[in-house]
């Protein structure tokens, strides 16, 4: 029986869930673009984007989504045929490093799989052996929203430093900014790399692209940019609409102001930071308690390398695909699929979902979405172990 009438919920990671404040701050007629409250408002959404990143450095908005932020954030410090080095850890480390390869860099990827996140040592050793200094940059995934591992970035820096190597660490936030705890500045990374339909709760539509000095200096010999992707313009225009050379997205920009509202001014980051982490540790509960009887697993198993914004799972074909579609037909509740996984047309493409529990989430939403789990794995006849939901409950009570 169809339980689904009621508000949906869309728990997969990115688009997240839209606060009712982001829409009802778009709902409004088009404003002038020239001058006047645009250009307050824009202004006044620079330094709250900083405090999210933890950067006391520039930022380039585009009207794009994270595959444009990718492209921008290299095409502004690689000349054609520069080396870098692309730590896999998921469909998203392979995606940044195939965007590299399209731009006309020479990419060596470094694979670390589906279900672990990047070696150091082995990253290290690879450093060391780069003598003459032809890694240009380094890029990593901070969340890979595929697997849903968390890589360690302030131990890339580590080392690089170690190594005394001066490639650029690049680093991907797209599902992590917001979410899991961030600290571009302190941990040394020269351009970060998002866009605002994540942890941002913001319809998809803007990129970021955060840059150092050492980026900056990078720019100079860069060569893969075009006019519409150079960053210059765009964090330092001499006029308004230099920041997206050309119309400003007017509603994405009302819709961030209000999300910014919320994450930076009320909620503050480490607070946000504090929800995700325990709303986590609440679907690691559920996952740990349905696993002690039955085939499901968290793919990450080291709770310390999983994101606070999205938790990837194992289930087995085609289980993962049945409860994706129980839930959402019966329940109301959308899950995500699983991402790079396994091929498309292979039977094992059924055995994996993924649970976002990023942004705009609070404890109801999510001991929602697992109790409707728990009810999908009992109709399905799923195998699972049982106190589930009461072990959820005793993480958000704090016990
Ligand atoms: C969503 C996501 C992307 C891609 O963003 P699009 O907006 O779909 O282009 C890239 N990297 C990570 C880590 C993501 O989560």
């Amino acid at each position: 029986m169809p339980l689904s009438h009621g508000r949906p919920y869309l728990a997969i990671p990115g688009p997240s869930v839209i606060p009712d404040r982001v829409l009802q701050a778009m709902h409004r007629p088009a404003p002038e673009i020239h001058g006047g409250a645009m250009v307050q408002l824009l202004e006044s959404l620079l330094p709250d984007l900083r405090a999210v990143a933890r950067t006391r450095h520039k930022v380039a908005m585009y009207i794009s989504n994270g595959h444009g932020a990718w492209e921008a954030g290299l095409a502004n410090v690689l000349a054609r045929g520069d080396k870098i080095l692309a730590l896999a850890t998921g469909r998203f480390g392979h995606g940044w490093a195939e965007v590299a390869q399209g731009l006309g860099a020479d990419v060596e990827v470094m694979d670390f799989g589906k279900r672990a996140p990047v070696d150091l040592d082995r990253v290290a050793a690879r450093l060391a052996e780069d003598r003459a200094h032809e890694i240009r940059a380094v890029t990593v995934v901070h969340v890979d929203t595929a697997t849903s591992v968390k890589n360690d970035i302030a131990g890339l820096r580590a080392a690089l430093d170690a190594a005394g190597h001066p490639a650029l660490l690049m680093v991907d936030c797209i599902a992590s900014l917001g979410c899991d705890r961030f600290e571009m500045d302190d941990w040394g990374v020269d351009v970060m790399v998002s866009a605002c339909q994540k942890g941002l709760m913001v319809p998809p539509g803007l990129g970021f692209v955060f840059f150092n000095d050492r980026a900056e200096a990078a720019r100079a010999r860069a060569d893969m940019a075009t006019q519409y992707w150079d960053w210059r313009m765009r964090a330092d225009p001499q006029e308004f609409y230099q920041y997206f050379w050309g119309t400003a997205p007017t509603h994405h920009l009302y819709g961030l102001r209000a999300a910014l509202d919320m994450l930076v001014q009320e909620e503050g980051m480490q607070a946000a930071w504090a929800r995700h982490e325990r709303l986590a540790r609440t679907v690691w509960a559920a996952i740990d308690a349905w696993g002690a009887d039955g085939p499901m697993e968290a793919n990450i198993a080291d709770p310390a390398c999983r994101s606070h914004a999205v938790t990837a799972v194992q289930l087995g074909a085609p289980n993962g695909t049945a409860l994706r579609e129980w839930l959402s037909e019966t329940a109301g509740v959308t899950l995500g699929i699983g991402l790079g996984m396994a091929a498309p047309g292979d039977p094992a493409w059924h055995g994996f979902f993924r649970i976002a529990h990023m942004g705009h989430v609070n404890a109801h939403m999510v001991l929602g979405a697992l109790g409707s789990i728990e009810a999908g794995l009992d109709a399905l006849d799923i195998p699972h172990g049982r106190g589930a939901l009461g072990a959820a409950a005793a993480v958000v009570a704090g016990r």
